[in-house]
Formats: C-alpha cells, sequence, structure tokens
C-alpha cells in the first residue's frame, strides 16, 4: 500500500483513514525493441494504465480523499477530461463520501464516461471545455462545503509524486530523463516535487532531467500563451491554460529540461508503437512522452547513452473507438479449414 510504503513522504497523519483500491507500484517495463526503433539505448515505461482505475490519477486522489475524509468532507467535486473523474468517482465511491464530476460535452473518451457513470458520480456535463470546467469547480468548492479533488488541490501532487520513488527505487538510482506528457502540468510538477525530496533524503545522488511533452493544438506553455481552443486527439491532455503551468516552467528550468510540443500523427505513432513492439496498451495522450523522445532522438538532440524513463499514464482500453477505428473491420471467413488456410496463407 503506497500509504505504508511512502508514509514519511506523504502529508499523512494518524487520523488519515487507510483508504486504498491498490494503487502504486506499477510495472517499470524495459523497452529495447522501441527503444532501437527511436535510437536510444535505455528506454523503461513506468505503465500507470495498471493503476485502478486506469490512469496515475489515482496516485494522488486517494491522498486527496484520503485527507478530505480526515477533515470531515461528504463531498469532493473535479472538473476532468476523464481520469480525473474516473478516480475521483471510485474513491468517492470506495470511501462512501459523494462526487460530482463536470467534464466537457462530447469530449470524453468511452472508457472514463463508463467509469464515472458505474461509479456512481453526480456527471455534470457542461457546453465548455475543460478550463471552463475547471473554472467552475473552483467556484463551486470556494462558495460551498465541498471539497476540490483537481491537481491544484496539494495533497494531489504529494500522492503522485509517489511514481518518481518508485522509479528511483526500482532502477536503483534516478534516470537520466523523464518523458512525459503535460497536460494541466500536475503530474510534471509531482515528478519533479519527488525526485527533489528523494535527492534532499539522501536517497538519490543526482536528478534526473524532466522532457514535457504537449499536444501541438494544446501547447499553451510551448507557445507562451494560453490556447483558447484546445484540439488534439489526445483528449487527456486537450487543455489550453494549465493550472500548474508557473511549476512546470519551473521543473523545466530547474532541472534543465525541456517542454515542446508534438504533433497528433506523432502521438498516434508511437501509440502504435508502444503496442505492437512492446505489447503496452496505452491511451493516446500517454504516447506523447515517448512521442517526444523520438523527435528529439531523430533531431540528433537526444543523449544515445542516456537512462530514458516514458510515464504511460493512463490505459489503452479508456480509449477503444480510437483503436479501432485505426482498423478495416476484418470481414468473417467461413468456419472451415480449406477457407481459413486461405485467409492464413498457408
Ligand atoms: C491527466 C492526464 C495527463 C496529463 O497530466 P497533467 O497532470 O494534467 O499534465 C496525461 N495523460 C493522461 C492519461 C491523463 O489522465
Amino acid at each position: 500500500m503506497l500509504f505504508d510504503r511512502y508514509r514519511a513522504f506523504l502529508p499523512l497523519s494518524e487520523h488519515t483513514p487507510a483508504l486504498t483500491l491498490g494503487e502504486g507500484d506499477t510495472p517499470l517495463v524495459a523497452a529495447p525493441r522501441l527503444a532501437s526503433a527511436i535510437g536510444v539505448r535505455e528506454l523503461f515505461l513506468k505503465y500507470e494504465g495498471a493503476n485502478p482505475t486506469g490512469s496515475f490519477k489515482d496516485r494522488g486522489m486517494v491522498v486527496a480523499v484520503a485527507k478530505a475524509m480526515e477533515a470531515g468532507a461528504t463531498s469532493v467535486i473535479c472538473a476532468s477530461t476523464g481520469n480525473t473523474s474516473a478516480s475521483a468517482a471510485a474513491y468517492a465511491a470506495h470511501a462512501g463520501i459523494e462526487s460530482i464530476v463536470v467534464v466537457p460535452a462530447g469530449k470524453i473518451a468511452l472508457g472514463k464516461l463508463a467509469q464515472a457513470l458505474m461509479y456512481g458520480a453526480r456527471l455534470l456535463v457542461i457546453d465548455g471545455n475543460f478550463d471552463a470546467a475547471l473554472h467552475i469547480v473552483r467556484e463551486l468548492s470556494d462558495e460551498f462545503p465541498v471539497t476540490l479533488v483537481n491537481s491544484v488541490n496539494p495533497h494531489r501532487l504529494e500522492g503522485q509524486a509517489t511514481a518518481a520513488y518508485e522509479i528511483c527505487d526500482t532502477l536503483g538510482g534516478p534516470p537520466d530523463a523523464l518523458c512525459l506528457p503535460v497536460g494541466n502540468a500536475g503530474n510534471i510538477t509531482a515528478y519533479w516535487l519527488g525526485f527533489r525530496r528523494y535527492h534532499e533524503a539522501g536517497r538519490i545522488d543526482r536528478l534526473p532531467k524532466m522532457l514535457g511533452f504537449q499536444a501541438a493544438g494544446a501547447a499553451p506553455i510551448v507557445l507562451g500563451h494560453p490556447v483558447e481552443h484546445p484540439e488534439t486527439i489526445a483528449t487527456a491532455i486537450r487543455i489550453g491554460n494549465p493550472a500548474s503551468w508557473c511549476y512546470a516552467l519551473d521543473a523545466r528550468d530547474q532541472s534543465g529540461g525541456l517542454i515542446e510540443m508534438v504533433t497528433d500523427e506523432q502521438i498516434l505513432q508511437s501509440w502504435r508503437d508502444l503496442a505492437r513492439l512492446e505489447g503496452v496498451f496505452v491511451e493516446p495522450a500517454s504516447a506523447a512522452g515517448v512521442a517526444g523522445l523520438r523527435m528529439l532522438a531523430s533531431q540528433g538532440r537526444a543523449e544515445p547513452d542516456a537512462r530514458y524513463v516514458a510515464v504511460l499514464t493512463g490505459h489503452g482500453l479508456k480509449d477503444p473507438g480510437l483503436a479501432v477505428e485505426q482498423f478495416a473491420a476484418p470481414a468473417p471467413v467461413k468456419a472451415e479449414m480449406s477457407a481459413i488456410l486461405g485467409w492464413l496463407g498457408w
């Protein structure tokens, strides 16, 4: 359990309930075939899709909901592109409290919608994008007795930092660089927090570079100004005005890293490569870090001997529609050996 393993690094008191759905301790998968396709020596994949609701959001949500319970809250609220709502709804259900989730109309991947509905969240669909939804929940939580569990809740970031601890513990040291998608920029902030904490505690002797990647149609940090109508196939990072913008800049600058953008086409290529070359199926946004690393390598900007870790933020089954759309529906073949041998070309 995350709370036991990393208690010294988490904001827990003796009164914090021992909430858990079994989050954390996710696989760190060696990816030699993908590494050689990209042109780097060593690449590991931190597969956060293996969390209970299928994304890294669970690491932060378990802490945020446990702390809300400790404070006596009976209701939590969040804005979401999908995964935050799935996670908030699940942990609230397990804790026996209410969840209210605000999502943009028509832009939520099917799996995430199914989760919010099944876990019993009060699902408010708004005619507006994520940024508008976040504005609304911030106002509501200021005025009414409901706890905000977006990543602006500091407990979320503390919980998410545990992924950085796990990577260092598993590798026996820090990677040279960490590649990850950037949406609302909470996760890059949380990883940087985690690595710094481990460094200060003497658990690691140096800090990795943080390499963040936004989608080209939703790249406010790269462009240096908010994007009013963010567009990308990677719905989890379809965000035009990230809440943790300035912390992301700190992570980039203090680590000597970068935040750049990748096109939807580059994202989709790495999304397919992850599944076909390594057997790791993620949702499209999760492939942005790998797409970014591939872009750097192709431009001669990757360090050939560095140890890279790419964070794969969410599970592929979150967005099954997009996956199936990539392929022509196979026509049925007669259940007779001759027809089947013909199909196989044997
Ligand atoms: C939330 C999310 C992101 C973006 O993380 P931020 O903390 O918002 O930058 C990326 N991928 C997936 C799958 C997510 O759920």
